[in-house]
């Protein structure tokens, strides 16, 4: 695990953690997927860190905690049997619930990660999480990402410190000029453009970026449609380019992958999937 966090964001971690006082629940919400799964990773790492400037990054425990193997530090993945990426009721209770009041093996706490609840924890887990959230039978540190806190039942909000990341203009400006791309890759007679493009977008989310800014343009293109002017150059590029018809076959094309990117899909596999669905739209007759 690499942790890649915007300063700001960093710092809203640390200082939570040089309180010295680390709420026992804790959601990370906001900011992109991967800045919440650092800063998540991060706050675990501080938790078990054995150095006074926690965590320091460097020691055996953050180390072992940032690369998986740390005794005390749990990150629950979705069940196997299940392809939704849910994790079921009865492999929280059978994998993790039942170990909870176990004492740490190193650290001073045990910290269970769960990492896109809302998502991966459906109502009757997140009930069946929430007595030990109440009650936690020793020390323990629950951490929670969600894009949005609210998705998570608010019985679990209430007894949580939320903490609201920001956002990376970085991050948006890259995704920017992806959405540039595939639009230049859409408009290229060169048949493996769009192919080239899509699949330099090999990170989760690089590509979600990627693809919020592309239909966000698309979206500006069937405004134009219905009459309201534009004056960015990659929407005219669209319009002059495609139809209606087309554009709103790419919304719902890319609407469609955005929902896929949501599951545990294969990167490289989707995007292949979607050049070939965006060439076929955009130059069937
Ligand atoms: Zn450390």
């Amino acid at each position: 695990m690499e942790i890649r966090l915007q300063k700001e964001n960093e710092d809203i971690i640390r200082s939570l953690i040089g309180t010295g006082r680390i709420p026992h629940t804790v959601i990370i919400e906001g900011g992109g997927a991967k800045e919440r799964e650092s800063a998540a990773w991060l706050l675990a790492a501080g938790a078990v860190c054995r150095e006074h400037d926690r965590p320091c990054l460097r020691c055996a425990a953050c180390r072992k905690a940032l690369d998986g193997f740390h005794p005390d530090v749990f990150c629950p993945e979705p069940s196997k049997n299940l392809k939704s990426g849910i994790l079921s009721l009865r492999d929280l209770r059978d994998g993790y619930l039942s170990q909870m009041s176990i004492r740490p093996n190193e650290a001073d706490c045990k910290v269970y990660l769960f990492e896109d609840a809302d998502r991966l924890l459906r109502e009757d887990a997140q009930n069946a999480l929430l007595k030990t959230i109440e009650e936690p039978p020793q020390k323990l540190l629950f951490i929670f990402t969600a894009e949005d806190a609210k998705r998570l039942l608010l019985t679990v909000r209430s007894r949580a410190r939320i903490i609201t990341l920001r956002r990376s203009q970085a991050v948006d400006e890259e995704s920017e000029a992806a959405a540039e791309s595939i639009i230049g890759g859409l408009a290229s007679t060169y048949e493996y453009e769009l192919l080239r493009t899509l699949s330099a977008l090999n990170d989760k989310d690089r590509l979600k970026g990627a693809l919020a800014a592309f239909l966000e343009k698309l979206r500006q293109a069937l405004g134009f449609f219905g009459g309201v002017m534009t004056d960015d150059e990659s929407v005219k590029r669209l319009t002059r380019k495609l139809d209606r018809s087309r554009v709103i076959a790419l919304i719902e094309t890319t609407d469609e992958a955005v929902g896929i990117l949501k599951t545990n899909v294969n990167i490289q596999l989707l995007t292949t999937w979607l050049s070939a669905r965006y060439r076929r739209i955009t130059w069937q007759k």
